[in-house]
């Protein structure tokens, strides 16, 4: 994907600031810290169009990034630091709930997970409520440049086996730090959102 053009479009707190141009979207969800703001990053090939280290605790807003004239990532709030509830509810507002079950521009979800750790309960909750709800997901794991290459296999089997994936969820290794897992990444976007 040659991104010529990528730019901040809105931190929104409602339906009402989503953009209406029906562009083809691909949220990303995941522990805070876990690296969204870097995925994106070197997805675009920018250094710091994602702001990264977003602090717990602030206001939750669903941010658009707008990708050419192409797509946007969304970038969710980190969880985390709350219990993932059954509803999520409690740890997102509702309305970020309401956006990834109804948001019909919504294509694909990116849940990043640490590859260094096995999952945590909250990255178990959240994928089991992502595929309880038939969403398309994909997950991504992060930080890959921290494990010995000759570990990563091993790394992704326990992540495989602890979130209880099927054999044809889409897993991608990933690192921001090295490029590792972009132009596959890339591929699957394009895929779901039909670009
Ligand atoms: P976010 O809270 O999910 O948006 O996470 P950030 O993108 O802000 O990343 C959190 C921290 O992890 C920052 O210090 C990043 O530099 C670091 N980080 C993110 N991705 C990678 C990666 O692929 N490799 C390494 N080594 N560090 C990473």
């Amino acid at each position: 994907m040659k991104v010529k053009q990528a730019e901040f479009v809105i931190s929104a707190v409602g339906p009402a600031q989503y953009p209406q141009d029906a562009l083809p979207e691909i949220a990303l969800a995941g522990r805070s810290n876990v690296g969204k703001s870097s995925l994106i990053n070197r997805m675009i090939d920018r250094k710091n169009l994602a702001r990264t280290s977003s602090k717990p605790g602030k206001t939750q807003t669903l941010n658009y990034y707008k990708i050419n004239q192409d797509l946007y990532f969304v970038d969710l709030p980190g969880y985390g630091y709350a219990q993932v509830s059954k509803s999520m509810r409690a740890v997102w507002g509702k309305f970020i709930e309401q956006y990834i079950l109804e948001r019909e521009h919504l294509k694909l979800l990116l849940h990043l997970i640490d590859l260094r750790h096995p999952p945590t309960k909250d990255d178990q909750a959240m994928f089991e409520w992502l595929k309880y709800n038939e969403l398309p997901v994909c997950v991504v794991t992060t930080k890959a440049d921290k494990v010995p290459k000759g570990k990563w296999q091993k790394h992704v089997k326990i992540i495989r086996e602890a979130l209880r994936m099927d054999k044809t969820d889409e897993l991608v290794l990933f690192s921001s730090e090295t490029g590792q897992g972009k132009d596959e990444l890339w591929s699957i976007i394009k895929q779901y959102g039909e670009i």
